[in-house]
């Protein structure tokens, strides 16, 4: 049986960077992915990832988002496509809410510029939105969206070009370490590689189920809404938007497939190992409706239901930890196993320095970026 470098369970948004930056290096690495990303059944789905500089959730991540950031302007450098527009990230609330204080203080630590807005001076610069007269906004200027087609598409094509093999729409149903190697199990027959690097999102508690990672899937509920004024919602006009309670966001049009428009504390816990997500309902609709109505009333034409201004709802799932922070880190038993798990909804802009680490861990056994913060051991 032929034996590869390394091999990768999960091809999302950590798999598919780890494949890139593997497969540049010169190792011979083989990916599978249950499914063909970009696709709507894990954590990466929903068209668009908000990019902020500013970071409120730890200190150490700031160094990894700048590594990121650094990441993401070569790869759009080389490429064809955008992958970041930058739009700004505006936070809104009242000045004593966490995420007021949380934006503050991350901006006085790092020296990062954030622009103080009154809430009549948001009404006046972005029309369609409409803080209470009590709420802050602050504006992180070097911040913006990442198109999450492009981003996937430039790793997996890179990791194709690259030399990498890759096997979606394949699922792996487990693996096992055979002295230095490990094998991985599909339907289609076994591999063997000298790493394994397991980034399997939400499912990532299910291919390390011997390590009973404290991992919380929550289901999250993504709407798009047709703009009635969508001058207001293009990119350069309208910046992301989070409004403190419920930390309810939206981001600008593109392309013109509608405003997006989520909550990014709010939720429903699922079994640990998702088989069956539950569609959106109503439920889910009428508080969005409600908190569109008060904080975003421009995006809506007043004069006819919100359902009907709706052009899509989807699911996409949020694999949490219990304080928040990634997992990085060797499997305990065994040294060539590696992993990248609980990304808890803030993953997406780091994929391509996760994939450096995982990358440097596989082949280096160690790694220079600041990922200590994020190991397993001791943490729970
Ligand atoms: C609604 C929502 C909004 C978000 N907003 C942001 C944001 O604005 N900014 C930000 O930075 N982050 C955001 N995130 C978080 C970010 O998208 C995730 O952290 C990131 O996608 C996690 O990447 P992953 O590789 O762990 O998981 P995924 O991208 O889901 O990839 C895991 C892959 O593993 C595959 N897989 C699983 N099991 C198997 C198996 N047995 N065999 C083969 N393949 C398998 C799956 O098919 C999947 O493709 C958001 C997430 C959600 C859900």
């Amino acid at each position: 049986m032929p034996g590869y470098d390394v091999a990768i369970i999960g091809l999302g948004a950590m798999g598919s960077f780890t494949a890139m930056e593997l497969a540049g290096r010169g190792a011979s690495v083989i990916g599978f992915d249950r499914f063909s990303p970009p696709h709507e059944k894990g954590s990466h789905g929903g068209e668009t990832r908000a990019f902020r500089t500013i970071y409120t959730e730890h200190p150490d991540y700031v160094p990894l988002m700048k590594r990121a950031l650094e990441h993401w302007e070569r790869l759009a450098a080389e490429g064809s496509s955008e992958l970041l527009t930058w739009t700004g990230v505006l936070s809104l609330g009242e000045a004593d809410s966490s995420l007021i204080g949380g934006v503050r203080q991350s901006a006085d630590v790092y020296g990062l510029p954030v622009q103080s807005l009154p809430a009549d001076e948001v009404r006046r610069r972005f029309p369609a939105l409409n803080p209470p007269g009590n709420f802050t906004g602050l504006l992180d200027t070097r911040s913006g969206l990442i198109d999450v087609a492009a981003a996937l598409g430039c790793a997996l094509q890179g990791a194709r070009r690259l030399g990498a093999e890759l096997r979606l729409d394949r699922e792996v149903l487990g693996w096992s370490v055979e002295g230095r190697e490990v094998l991985v199990n599909t339907r289609e027959g076994q591999v063997r590689a000298k790493r394994l690097v397991v980034t399997a999102g939400a499912w990532s508690g299910a291919i390390l189920r011997a390590l009973k990672l404290p991992l919380l899937v929550r289901r999250q509920v993504l709407t798009w809404f047709r703009p009635h004024r969508p001058e207001w919602f293009q990119p350069g006009a309208a910046p992301v938007f989070v409004f403190a309670p419920g930390a309810f966001y939206g981001f600008p049009e593109i392309g013109g497939n509608g405003v997006k428009i989520a909550y990014h504390e709010r939720g429903d816990p699922l079994p640990a190992f998702p088989v069956q997500v539950p569609p959106p309902s109503d439920a889910d609709l009428g508080p969005l409706a409600r908190d569109i109505a008060r904080f975003v009333p421009g995006l809506l034409d007043p004069a006819r239901p919100p359902q009907d201004q709706m052009l899509a709802a989807k699911t996409c799932l949020y694999t949490l930890t219990p304080d928040g922070h990634f997992i990085i880190d060797r499997h305990p038993q065994y040294e060539q196993v590696l992993f990248g798990a609980g990304f808890s909804g803030h993953g997406f802009k780091f994929a391509p320095v996760m994939g450096e680490v995982l990358a440097d861990l596989a082949l280096e056994g160690k790694t220079e970026q600041p990922v200590d913060f994020l190991r397993l051991e001791g943490r729970f």
